[in-house]
């Protein structure tokens, strides 16, 4: 294999890495397995399959788990979750129909009546929904820390909390959206050990879809699990939705244990759809992340904008923030906010007049795309927290795509320009 001779690089083996094409007829990519069961050679087979997948004795020395049916594994699904390790240098992943699906498996894997979750704030509209609205129902508490709230103040608010010695997780996501401000995943992981007991031990979870596999490693500053959105970057053209989770073995297995049951886990189609996306997830992302910062360089001087949000902008005088983003943040992402001069009316003929850029919600994608936060991604929040968060009236945000870079800022000019008449 020319895997082994040398080290190569995650975007070299997007292509090949986990697929053997004499499995599959010569056919150079994979094809998808639209099939939900598998047929065993013999019964003394399907009996040594379902032994494994179910626990019920050790694996052997270099034995993979035989296919059975498509809600357990199927080849789509395995190779995706072998490339998508290559990224985050991972151990193992389980790949999802959703990154909601992802998110909430490993919330109820990872948590029981009485527990308690400490996440940072804001969080995806979602994942905030999933723990303030129905982790209660299961007599799971929450606790929430903010941007900017150091180790010793956190572990102080743990202890006033009254529940320190049933904090089981800690789920953040870094840089927070739409802001852009950062969490120190390391000073996280601290905490998590801080709280660890032999008998219970405290993970750390990091949701990693604002920055996607190219751009930050979050296992590499300690997280125990990754999620994505693969919506997102990974998928990269809003055609699919789809959900990962990347960390070691042994939580992994934790994780597609509770998922064959759950059942939520990816189609073949979905995961072939991925496969295809991750060939590209380099180019795309390197050159999303290049016109982000011809963009914000753009915005950074026009004078119908007041504020810009961009990793980018975070500089020496930031302390603290720009700590985090050297040691964290590999490029400045694709994500841009930035609040226009004046409120609501101002914000909304920016997003009327554009006409390259897309006005709808997500991100990560070929296309650019812009969206409201107050009204839209965030209408939901708390308006005392929007204004601390600085979510007013007038931010815009936007997604950056692959377009030629002057076409995508003539088109933000243009709608800029429209603002004033
Ligand atoms: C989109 C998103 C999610 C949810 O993912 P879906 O694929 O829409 O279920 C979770 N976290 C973040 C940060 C996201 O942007």
């Amino acid at each position: 294999m020319i895997e082994m001779e040398r080290k190569m690089k995650p975007e070299s083996l997007m292509m090949s890495y986990g697929y053997k094409p004499e499995l599959s007829e010569g056919a150079i990519k994979c094809p998808i397995f639209q099939t939900s069961t598998f047929v065993f050679k013999s019964a003394e087979e399907g009996k040594a399959f379902f032994s494994l997948a179910y626990g019920l004795r050790e694996q052997n020395k270099g034995e993979e788990l035989g296919l059975i049916y498509s809600r357990i594994n199927n080849p789509d699904l395995e190779i995706l979750e072998t490339r998508l390790t290559l990224w985050d240098e991972a151990e193992d992943c389980a790949v999802f129909e959703s990154g909601m699906s992802a998110i909430t498996t490993v919330l109820l894997e990872f948590l029981k009546p009485g527990d308690l979750v400490l996440i940072s704030s804001p969080l995806y509209g979602g994942s905030d929904h999933f723990i303030r609205k129905i982790l209660p129902k299961f007599n799971i508490n929450l606790l929430e820390f903010k941007v900017g709230q150091n180790k010793d103040e956190v572990i102080q608010l743990v202890n006033n909390s009254g529940l320190a010695d049933k904090l089981a997780l800690i789920f953040i996501e870094t840089p927070a959206n739409p802001t852009n401000d950062l969490i120190d995943i390391r000073s996280k992981k601290e905490i998590a050990k801080h709280f660890s007991t032999n008998e219970k031990p405290v993970y750390l979870a990091v949701d990693n879809t604002y920055l996607g596999p190219i751009w930050q490693h979050p296992i590499k500053h300690g997280a125990d699990l990754v999620l994505y959105s693969a919506t997102k970057y990974i998928g990269g053209h809003s055609d699919v939705i789809a959900g990962a989770c990347l960390g070691s073995k042994e939580l992994i297995k934790r994780v597609k244990g509770l998922r064959t049951f759950l059942g939520n886990m990816a189609s073949p189609n979905t995961g072939w759809l991925l496969l295809r996306s991750l060939e590209t997830l380099k180019v795309r992302m390197d050159a999303i992340a290049y016109n982000a910062n011809k963009v914000a360089d753009f915005l950074n001087t026009h004078p119908a904008v007041e504020k810009v949000y961009f990793l980018g902008n975070i500089t020496p005088e930031h302390g603290e923030q720009y700590e985090i983003k050297k040691r964290q943040c590999l490029t400045n992402g694709g994500m841009i906010s930035f609040d226009v001069k004046g409120g609501e009316k101002e914000a909304f003929q920016f997003l009327n007049a554009l006409r390259l850029i897309k006005l709808a919600v997500s991100l990560g994608s070929t296309e650019s795309l812009a969206e409201h936060p107050a009204t839209m991604t965030h209408a939901d929040v708390d308006e005392k927290l929007k204004k601390e968060f600085s979510i007013t009236e007038k931010m815009v945000r936007l997604s950056i795509g692959v377009e030629y870079h002057e076409d995508i800022i003539h088109d933000i000019n243009q709608a800029l320009e429209s603002i004033k008449k």
